[in-house]
């Protein structure tokens, strides 16, 4: 079943800390700035992108309703 969610990473935010790859590694890589990018929004179960999300020490991973656009996190 196709993502209800839309992810995307606020690099002006990101720390590279790199937490996001380790939990959702099919979702999220560092990209030659050092900040994480999506390489792939449905690599990973929504649960795994939620626990990514919450897990990022400086809030920079955004989710959206993939329909309205209205934020979901943070
Ligand atoms: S967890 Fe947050 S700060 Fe760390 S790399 Fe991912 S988006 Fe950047």
């Amino acid at each position: 079943m196709a993502h209800r969610i839309k992810v995307w990473v606020d690099q002006t935010k990101c720390i590279g800390s790199a937490l996001c790859v380790d939990t959702a590694p099919d979702v999220f890589a560092l990209d030659e700035s050092g900040r994480a990018c999506v390489v792939d929004p449905e690599g990973d179960s929504e649960a795994t992108i939620w626990e990514a999300a919450e897990g990022c020490p400086v809030s920079a991973i955004i989710i959206e309703d993939i329909e309205t656009l209205e934020q979901l996190y943070p």
